[in-house]
């Protein structure tokens, strides 16, 4: 039980001035307090409220013995009646519950809490309970009510002279010869009344008995009393003939013996508060008309005393200066709320405001604010004191906490009734913080303490009194809604945001200490150790966090290729080095074991497939031994300037092969580093990508080329015993582990090579080549070859800066992305990056008739496509050879599958090389590697379009169905008629069906929408028309309902196209199940599939590859190389939705030799570089501070003296 009291003087005085006939329920003077001042209206006594003067019915009353005090067995009650509206009230004071009544040494007072559940109403009663809070005391205070006992029509019967008139009247008429009768008075008839109830109350009265027909009897209440028969007999007063006639006979109640527990209805009671309501009647008639009151002797004594008694709060101390000044209206309801009462001495004050706190401790600040304003009020010294020491304490009052409220800015209330929480006071406060000075600060957080210690909020006080020794502390005084859950290095973001100002740093160091150690943070500590944050290993989560919004740890559950985008675009929108770090941190968290996992590669930005074909050929063993071992196929240019044959149809250049070549050690140089990095990843070079991209003249832009492509004369004989064991054979291009430094390393090595060369090397001749520098560094790690180089001098050229030559790289990089953006997929790409690596090659023989050359590389990879004219007679031509580098499909405008997409390229169709026959293709010979290209682009109703239709793969594809073969010729023959027939009615549906203009309509859709917009048109048509405003939009009368018909039309003609497509679709599989069932011979595995999303010109690329000897496949994503889980290799074979991507380039390799061709895992880490050990002390290198004093001297303090303090710092 909780809530404020009243102290018994109070209570006394509520008691005396409430009116339980004028009240509200909700606002009882007696029993409710009043809401805090400023809070809603102050109780007082209701207007039109009785002044009650109570009088003591002593018979009915138990009061205290004046020299004794109570103990567990007593009970007080007071019996009172009120001489104006004659309300009975019962005050009944029971210490059953007491050890230690009040008053006692601690208690002075009773402190008396309402009971709201004890209490309880009848028609005629009503109660109300309290107990006192001291707890050796606990007085349980119950208070009655009751109505008066005579009615209104009581008093009127007995007081209106109208009535007495007639009863007068009818008694004359009664007996008109008796004599002496007169009219009695109403305060005759009352006072008649009282002095028959009075004597009947008198046991010992003897005359109990008296005639009908008395004279002053019949004169107040009629002949025989008839008149008042009711009344009468209510007071128990009997009417009987007996043997002398009718007569009366008085009430005869019983004695009672205890007062405690006497009936409501007992008879003798009814008539003692008769009694008294007839005295009080008589009171009133006699000041209302002057009579005389035959019982104004006995006087209506004041119950006051006799209250204080039974409450026991008599004679307690005064405030002496009051009998001469009253207190302000203003400070009565502080009193009040005090349970207190005006006159109360200082002490008296003090101890109900501790018995309030004690009872209601949430309005702690409210009746402080109370005791302020008593104690300025009366300029008490004890009571200033006392406001003095508590608020030394710790207590703020409700009007300081107010004005904190207001100080900071925080509304008292919020709208909708929204709570204010801590965390907003919190927040509140430190925007203020943020922008405040030093004074101000202090005053806000004064404000704050003021706050937390009103709401008994610790955090608020901690932050208030910038304590951070808990870790909640500390998190609530960096504030900004720092929590337990936030990362560190937002912790840190905001730490380092407190630290500007300056009274702030060393406690925004200490919150981030108490952080630390709570959580046990590496990050963190380092942060106080070296007060920066960039040192600091983020944690994954952290940059999960940060990168994709979601703090996750679980990283095999990621989607490499969402990932992929996620940093992407983190880079784009908020770059800068956490995003790096964060970057970092998820890629080294996903790395595998550098020995056994693929490495990836960063991207240099726009430059489309490059990445993904570059792991392709790295993954392909066959592709990464030519470039490894690309000296032993190349072409050495001293025995042939000139190329014979022709590559990818065309007639070689000499600038074409030394630019193939020169890419080819590029790539060697990349694929070099992907072998023997530690790090999960490296950069190709800017040179690699220009190459790959730019036309060969422009090769001598690029920096590096400004070393040398000397050595290629000799280089064949130099590298032809290399192997791909020796390619981690020091050579001085060895890749920096930094891949990112790697080129301005390599820049700058090539410029100096280059002007030193100029002045003291020896030069070849090498006729309309770019003079080149000696001997590559390439070369100088292999000894013993100096001398080939020898030839005369070139003369001088022109010194290129290295500013330069940065600046005409950046060009030609940006020139080459521009490049790579035109390329319309990954076939463009790698065909072009082929021919470059086959145009250095020396030809191992040449196609008769092609005058193709043939090497290591065209071997590969080429499939000898046949393609046959099937005469209208059915003859066949001699087919033409062609060679190809793979196979390419149609643009899939519709959902297929590889075989349907396959089937297209070979089936019977016109031929491309007679007009007016058809013509079909045929597989003459496999190559280990057969690449299938899917485009994407095609050109469509006037523009380039890409298209995304799904092209289900197949894990094991059979290549037999396509090959030059007799055999299977018949059953070929037999499906192309049907599949003919199946891509008619395809094409058909696809006009009738598939809109462009409307993504989520069909052309049916379309059209009956236009229809209905059509008709719309019309009615607006008859209105513009009507109007005046011109003639319309002219639209014909019947061409809605044209439309409307034809979509209804052509919506039928669907439904019965794609029944027929089914069921052909299904025919011709089975077909072709029976025909090819056996042929199972060329039987190739699913290897790698390029994949792109976005759109034409942009997006997003990646590669597939599947490791045959660890049977796991691999998605390499730029910098990533993830596996892709058995679970969504669906995600591979048919590829559908947008976060699928597209498949546009598959690679499949023959099945017996898949583990050998197919080797993406080729690593040969180097050892992490040990610490230098020093043999002893004298041999370390000097340290930085030891600073020549000549260099001092010459060079000024000044500049020395800078890094000379940063480099003891560091020491
Ligand atoms: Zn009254
Ligand atoms: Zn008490």
């Amino acid at each position: 039980m909780s809530g404020p009291g009243k102290l018994a003087p109070k209570l006394c005085d509520d008691f005396l001035n409430f009116d339980p006939n004028k009240t509200l329920p909700t606002a009882r003077l007696l029993v409710d307090h009043s809401p805090p001042v400023g809070e809603g209206q102050y109780l007082s006594y209701k207007i039109g409220s009785c002044r009650h003067e109570y009088t003591t019915k002593h018979t009915q009353s138990i009061l205290p013995p004046l020299d004794s005090r109570p103990d567990a067995t007593t009970t007080y009650k007071l019996s009172v009646v009120c001489k104006k509206c004659r309300l009975h009230a019962v005050v009944v004071t029971d210490y059953a519950r007491s050890t230690d009544p009040c008053p006692n040494s601690g208690n002075p007072q009773h402190h008396f809490r309402n009971l709201p559940d004890e209490g309880g109403s009848s028609a005629t009663q009503i109660a109300y309970a309290w107990q006192c809070s001291a707890s050796q005391c606990q007085a349980q205070l119950q208070i009655t009510y009751r109505t008066p006992r005579l009615t209104d029509g009581d008093r009127d019967l007995l007081t209106n002279t109208e009535r007495l008139k007639r009863r007068f009247d009818a008694v004359v008429e009664h007996n008109p010869s008796r004599d002496g009768l007169r009219q009695a008075t109403p305060m005759e008839a009352l006072s008649r009344l009282r002095k028959y109830i009075h004597d009947s109350l008198n046991p010992t009265h003897n005359r109990r008995a008296f005639p009908a027909d008395n004279k002053r009897f019949m004169e107040t209440f009629g002949v025989h009393g008839k008149e008042c028969l009711p009344l009468l007999q209510r007071l128990g007063f009997k009417y009987d003939e007996a043997d002398t006639g009718f007569e009366w006979s008085l009430p005869n109640p019983e004695v009672i013996n205890n007062r405690l527990t006497v009936d409501v209805n007992d008879e003798r009671e009814l008539l003692e508060d008769v009694e008294f309501e007839l005295a009080a009647l008589m009171f009133r008639i006699a000041i209302d008309t002057g009579a005389m009151n035959p019982s104004a002797s006995e006087g209506w004594s004041d119950a006051k005393h006799d209250l204080e008694r039974t409450l026991a709060a008599q004679g307690y101390p005064r405030y002496a200066p009051l009998r001469r000044v009253a207190p302000p209206n203003d400070l009565l309801p502080y009193f009040a709320s005090l349970g207190a009462l005006p006159d109360f001495a200082d002490t008296l004050i003090e101890f109900a405001f501790d018995r309030q706190l004690d009872c209601d401790p949430e309005r702690q600040s409210y009746y402080f604010e109370c005791l302020q304003e008593i104690a300025k009020n009366r300029a008490s010294e004890q009571l200033q004191t006392r406001v003095a020491m508590l608020h030394s304490q710790d207590m703020v009052s409700r009007r300081d906490v107010s004005a904190a409220f207001r100080h900071l800015d925080i509304p008292l209330r919020l709208p909708h009734e929204k709570p204010i929480t801590d965390e907003y006071i919190l927040d509140c406060f430190q925007a203020r913080q943020a922008n405040s000075s030093a004074a101000v600060a202090e005053g806000n957080r004064d404000a704050l303490y003021k706050i937390g210690i009103s709401r008994h909020s610790q955090p608020l006080i901690s932050a208030s009194k910038q304590s951070v020794e808990t870790y909640e502390e500390a998190l609530a005084w960096l504030g900004q809604s720092a929590n337990k859950d936030m990362p560190d290095d937002m912790l840190l973001a905001i730490a380092a945001t407190k630290q500007e100002s300056a009274s702030d740093k060393e406690i925004a160091r200490k919150a981030i200490s108490t952080i630390a150690r709570e959580r046990k943070s590496e990050p963190l500590n380092n942060w106080l150790l070296t007060g920066s944050s960039s040192g600091f290993e983020m944690t994954v989560e952290e940059a999960m966090q940060h990168i994709t919004g979601t703090a996750t740890t679980n990283l095999s559950a990621i989607d490499a290729t969402i990932l992929g985008i996620q940093i992407d675009s983190a880079r784009s929108d908020r770059p800068g080095e956490h995003t790096e770090k964060a970057i970092r941190t998820i890629q080294k968290a996903m790395a595998h074991s550098p020995a056994t996992w693929p490495v990836g590669l960063v991207s240099h930005g726009n430059t489309c497939y490059l990445n993904s074909l570059l792991q392709y050929y790295f993954g392909m063993k066959a592709y990464r031994d030519i470039i490894l071992n690309y000296d032993q196929y190349k072409l050495d240019l001293h025995d042939a300037t000139v190329k014979e044959h022709r590559v990818g149809g065309t007639q070689i250049s000499t600038t074409e092969i030394k630019s193939g070549q020169r890419f080819a050690r590029d790539l060697r140089e990349l694929f070099q580093r992907m072998i023997k990095t530690r790090d999960s990843s490296v950069m190709p070079s800017k040179d690699l990508v220009c190459r790959a991209f730019l036309a060969p003249e422009r090769y001598s832009e690029l920096a590096s080329d400004a070393i040398d492509d000397d050595v290629m004369p000799n280089g064949a004989e130099e590298h032809a015993d290399t192997k791909i064991s020796d390619v981690t054979a020091p050579i001085a291009e060895t890749p920096d582990p930094d891949s990112a430094s790697k080129e301005e390393r390599r820049a700058s090595v090539a410029s100096s090579a280059t002007l030193q060369a100029d002045d003291d090397a020896p030069m070849l001749d090498h006729g309309d080549r770019p003079p080149t520098p000696p001997a590559s560094p390439t070369l100088k790690a292999l000894p013993g070859k100096e001398s080939s180089h020898s030839a005369p001098p070139l003369p001088p050229r022109r010194r290129a800066t290295l500013q330069e030559m940065e600046k005409a790289e950046d060009k030609a990089l940006k020139e080459a992305e521009e490049e790579a953006k035109k390329q319309q997929d990954v076939t463009e790409v790698h065909d072009s990056a082929t021919q470059r690596l086959r145009a250095g090659m020396k030809a191992l023989g040449v196609d008769d008739k092609t005058e193709e050359q043939v090497d290591a590389l065209r071997v590969l990879y080429t499939v000898a496509v046949t393609d046959a004219v099937l005469r209208t007679d059915g003859t066949r031509e001699k087919p033409s050879v062609s060679m190809h580098p793979g196979i390419q499909l149609n643009v899939p405008m519709e959902d297929t599958d590889i075989y349907s997409a396959l089937d297209e390229v070979f089936d019977l169709q016109p031929s491309e090389r007679e007009q007016g026959q058809e013509a079909f293709k045929s597989i003459r010979t496999l190559p280990p590697i057969v690449q299938v290209c899917i485009p994407r682009i095609a050109y469509e109703n006037g523009q380039t379009s890409k298209f995304t239709k799904t092209v289900k793969l197949e894990d094991e594809l059979y290549l037999d169905r396509y090959l030059e073969n007799s055999d299977i010729f018949a059953s070929r023959e037999a499906c192309w008629t049907l599949r003919r027939r199946l891509r008619n009615m395809r094409r058909e549906r696809r006009v009738l069906r598939d809109a462009d203009v409307a993504p989520d309509l069909d052309v049916p859709g379309v059209m009956s929408e236009a229809a209905a917009h059509l008709e719309s048109l019309s009615g607006i048509d008859a209105e513009v028309v009507d109007i005046g405003l011109g003639s319309g939009l002219e639209i014909g009368p019947d061409l809605a309902s044209d439309m409307k018909s034809a979509a209804e039309r052509h919506s039928q003609r669907v439904v019965v196209l794609t029944k027929e497509i089914d069921s052909l679709h299904s025919e011709l599989k089975s077909k072709c199940e029976t025909a090819y069932r056996n042929l199972k011979t060329s039987k190739y595995r699913l290897a790698a599939v390029f994949f792109h999303r976005g759109g034409h010109g942009g997006g997003h690329y990646w590669l597939d590859i599947h490791d045959f000897t660890n049977n796991i496949w691999r998605r390499y994503n730029d910098e990533t190389v993830q596996e892709l889980p058995d679970n969504r290799i669906h995600e591979i074979l048919e590829a559908k939705t947008y976060d699928h991507g597209t498949p546009t380039y598959v690679v499949y390799v023959e099945d017996s030799q898949k583990e050998e061709l197919v080797q993406p895992v080729c690593r040969d880490p180097e050892p992490a570089p040990e610490p230098v050990q020093w043999e002893n002390e004298s041999a370390r290198p000097a340290p930085f501070n030891t600073v020549d004093p000549k260099m001092i001297t010459e060079g000024g303090r000044a500049s020395w003296d800078s890094p000379r303090s940063v480099a003891e710092t560091a020491w």
